[in-house]
C-alpha cells in the first residue's frame, strides 16, 4: 500500500467561481466544469501561488488521503468530504513526506503565499457563513452616492445583522447571494463586495456594515443590491479575505490608491483611524480616481476629513476642458511625497479598483523608486514579505 499523502482541494460551498486560482496556477493544475473548480492531484506541486489570490479562502483546503480524489469525484461534490480515517493503513500520517509537510505548514501559516497580512493586523474571522448556511441581514438604508446625471449609479447600502454575530475587519469582503436560481435551477453564487465601514460597524456598536456598489448594465447582483429597499432581507456569506487588512499599529503610514468603488476599503480604513486613533495616527495618503467629482463615491464627506489624518489626491479623467488624468499620472506629480513613503519601513501600500490601473501604478512606483536609487521590484518584494504591500483589483 502506498504512503498517505496530502491533497490540495477547494471548498465548493465557499468558492465563488471567479477562476482567479485557475488563471494564476503556473502549471495548469486547476480546472473547472459547470459545477466546481478543482485541483488535479497529479499536477499540483504545492507551489502555493493560488493561495493568496483566492478572495474567499476556499482554496486553502487539504486532506490526507490514501488515494487522491479524482477530478470526476471533485466535480460531483456539493460539499467537501470529511477527513477520512487513515490510521489503519500504511505508515500513518507520520509517514508524510516532510518536504510536503513543510510546504503545507507554510501555507496554513501564510508564509508560502505572495501576499501577507500586516504583522500588527487583528486576526480576521473567515468563512463563518456560506452558501449552505448564509446569514440573513436586513437593509437599513440604500443611498445614492453619485449625481443622477453622472452616468454612474453608485450606492451606499447599510446591512444590519440583529443578534447574529458577523465579525468583519476593514479590508474584508462579504458575499451577497442574489435571490432565485440559475439556468440549471441551482441557487446563484454569491458576489463579493468589500465592506466600506470599520469593524465596529457603520454606526458604532450597531452590528451593521456598509457596502459601496455600482450598478452594472446586466449585472444580476449589482442591480439586485442597488434596488434593495429599507427592511428587505438579504442572504450574506463570509466574511472573506485574510491579507488585505490594515495594520493596528498607529504609527504605520498608509498609501492607498484606488479607482471608483475600489475606494470601499479605504473609507473603512479612514473611519477606523478616525474612531480609534485620530490624534496619534501616522499619515494616510489617498490617490482616488474617478471620472468627475459627481461620480466619485463619498466626495463630500471625504473632503471634510482633515488633511493631518488623510492627504487626498482626487484625480479626474473626464473633466470638461481639462486633460484626462489617472491616479498613476498624479503619483508622478506627487513623486516627492511617494518617495518619502517608499523609503520608510513604516509604510503600507494598498491598491484597489480596476485591474487596468495596476500596470500604470506599478510603472509610476518604478520611476519614483529608481529616482531615489531604489529597485522597485526589490522594494516591493520586501514590502510584500513584510505584509506591507496589498493589491485587490478586478
Ligand atoms: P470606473 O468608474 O469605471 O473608473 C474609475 C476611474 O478609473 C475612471 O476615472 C476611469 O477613467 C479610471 N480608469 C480607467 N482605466 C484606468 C487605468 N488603466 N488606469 C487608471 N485609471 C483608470 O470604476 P468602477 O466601475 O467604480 O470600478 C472600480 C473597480 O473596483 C471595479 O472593477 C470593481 O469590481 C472594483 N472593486 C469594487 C469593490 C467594491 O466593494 N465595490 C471592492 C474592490 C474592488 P476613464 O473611464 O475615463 O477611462
Amino acid at each position: 500500500m502506498s504512503a498517505p499523502l496530502k491533497q490540495h482541494l477547494i471548498d465548493p460551498e465557499i468558492c465563488i467561481r471567479c477562476y482567479t486560482c485557475e488563471m494564476t496556477c503556473p502549471i495548469e493544475a486547476i480546472t473547472h466544469d459547470d459545477n466546481n473548480v478543482v485541483v488535479d492531484a497529479e499536477i499540483c506541486n504545492f507551489c502555493m501561488d493560488c493561495i493568496p489570490v483566492c478572495p474567499t479562502g476556499s482554496i486553502d483546503e487539504w486532506r490526507v488521503v490514501n488515494t487522491p480524489y479524482s477530478l470526476e469525484e471533485q466535480f460531483s461534490w456539493e460539499e467537501l468530504p470529511a477527513q477520512e480515517d487513515i490510521s489503519e493503513c500504511g505508515g500513518g500520517i507520520e509517514a508524510l513526506d516532510p518536504a510536503i509537510e513543510a510546504l503545507l505548514a507554510e501555507a496554513h501559516g501564510g508564509a508560502g503565499g505572495r501576499s501577507k497580512a500586516p504583522l500588527s493586523a487583528a486576526k480576521p474571522t473567515i468563512n463563518m457563513y456560506n452558501l449552505g448556511k448564509p446569514a440573513t441581514a436586513r437593509v437599513q438604508g440604500n443611498y445614492r452616492l453619485t449625481a443622477a446625471d453622472s452616468g454612474a449609479d453608485v450606492r451606499h447600502i447599510i446591512l444590519e445583522f440583529g443578534g447574529l454575530p458577523f465579525p468583519i475587519l476593514e479590508g474584508q469582503s462579504v458575499g451577497i447571494i442574489p435571490p432565485g436560481v440559475d439556468a440549471e435551477g441551482k441557487p446563484h453564487l454569491p458576489r463579493l463586495y468589500s465592506a466600506s465601514s470599520p469593524r465596529d460597524g457603520e454606526r458604532p456598536h450597531f452590528n451593521n456594515l456598509s457596502l459601496t456598489v455600482k450598478r452594472e448594465d446586466q449585472g444580476l447582483c449589482s442591480n439586485y443590491v442597488c434596488d434593495l429597499q429599507k427592511g428587505d432581507e438579504v442572504q450574506v456569506t463570509g466574511p472573506f479575505g485574510a491579507t488585505f487588512l490594515m495594520p493596528d499599529d498607529p504609527a504605520a503610514r498608509l498609501l492607498m490608491i484606488c479607482t471608483g468603488t475600489g475606494s470601499a476599503p479605504f473609507r473603512a480604513f479612514t473611519m477606523r483611524r478616525q474612531r480609534a486613533m485620530a490624534g496619534e495616527a501616522g499619515d494616510m495618503v489617498l490617490f482616488f480616481g474617478a471620472r468627475a467629482p459627481d461620480s466619485l463615491p463619498y466626495f463630500g464627506p471625504l473632503k471634510k476629513v482633515p488633511d493631518r489624518l488623510l492627504k487626498k489626491h482626487m484625480v479626474f479623467s473626464r473633466l470638461k476642458d481639462t486633460a484626462k488624468e489617472y491616479v498613476q499620472d498624479r503619483m508622478m506629480v506627487e513623486q516627492d511625497q511617494i518617495a518619502d513613503l517608499l523609503a520608510d519601513t513604516k509604510t503600507h501600500v494598498y491598491i484597489c479598483g480596476l485591474r487596468g490601473m495596476e500596470q500604470g501604478v506599478e510603472q509610476s512606483f518604478k520611476n519614483i523608486a529608481e529616482s531615489i536609487g531604489l529597485s522597485w521590484e526589490a522594494t516591493r518584494d520586501v514590502m510584500r514579505d513584510e505584509g506591507r504591500y496589498h493589491v485587490e483589483t478586478y
